[in-house]
């Protein structure tokens, strides 16, 4: 079995849950529940695109569609102005100009309320088609959007200490290298900057009463299921001094919201 990425060991891991012909095991130890072989990129990224019905539909109309025109605009914007009003009332910064990155920014209506509030939004969304309709409202920031990997995209286009907010709204659990995604997340953010995540938590009632029934188990997606004692272990490990946990900004699955700092 693949060693626990918290305990660096698979001493404490059994099998869980078979589910679309996947193997999820989990670390007794540290809680972690995770998907025991790793598919190769391209077959995970598959999984993104939905069925493909939708996702002809999706690559038909994006081109041409605007950011306002989605049917659930409004619901969806309210939820990101919450998100991010959470996530200014968590910054220290004097920055007048604030830099800030949504990695998993999916539709990019966090990018969209972060525009409200004047700062300067940089987004990573694997899917292309999913922020178009933004990139046709909002043309400028087609330099500051990508699609790929947050760490290829680090690599290439960003810099040290460059964001004061950084996000990520469900989407840790997707990351097939955690630690290295973190580090690259620690390296990026300013010495005074905030990072603040959603992930399901492994230890949620719903995980424990539903096992293999329990919603965040998606083997093709989800590969990594913390806890909040886990998560923190691999959070100091890569350097964040400071961890705070908060209740979920939805129910959902069962999720928990860290804040973390250098
Ligand atoms: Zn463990």
């Amino acid at each position: 079995m693949r060693d626990c990425i918290v305990c660096q060991t698979a001493e404490h891991t059994k099998q869980y849950c078979h589910m679309d012909q996947q193997d999820y095991v989990r670390c007794d130890q540290c809680g972690l529940i995770y998907v025991d072989q790793l598919l190769d990129t391209k077959k995970l990224y598959k999984a993104y695109s939905g069925d493909l019905i939708k996702s002809y539909r999706r690559k038909l109309f994006a081109p041409i569609r605007k950011f306002h025109q989605y049917r659930n605009f409004t619901s969806g914007m309210m939820r990101a102005r919450r998100i991010i009003d959470f996530t200014a009332k968590q910054m220290t910064t004097s920055a007048v100009d604030i830099e800030y990155m949504d990695i998993g920014c999916n539709r990019g209506f966090l990018l969209g309320a972060a525009y409200e509030r004047c700062w300067n939004p940089y987004g990573v969304e694997l899917v292309p088609e999913l922020m178009a309709p933004f990139l046709n409202t909002f043309p400028q920031y087609r330099t500051q959007v990508f699609s790929e990997r947050f760490e290829d995209t680090r690599k290439k286009y960003l810099h040290d200490e460059m964001f004061d907010v950084i996000t990520g709204i469900d989407v840790v659990e997707h990351f097939e290298a955690v630690v290295e995604d973190l580090a690259g997340i620690h390296s990026v953010l300013k010495p005074d900057g905030v990072v603040v995540f959603q992930i399901p938590d492994a230890d949620c009632q719903q995980a424990h009463d539903r096992k293999c029934e329990w919603g965040a188990l998606k083997p093709l997606e989800h590969l990594h299921l913390f806890t909040k004692g886990g998560f923190e272990k691999i959070v100091r490990r890569v350097g964040f001094s400071s961890y705070e946990v908060f209740r979920e900004f939805e129910k959902a699955d069962g999720n928990f919201v860290t804040v973390l700092r250098k």
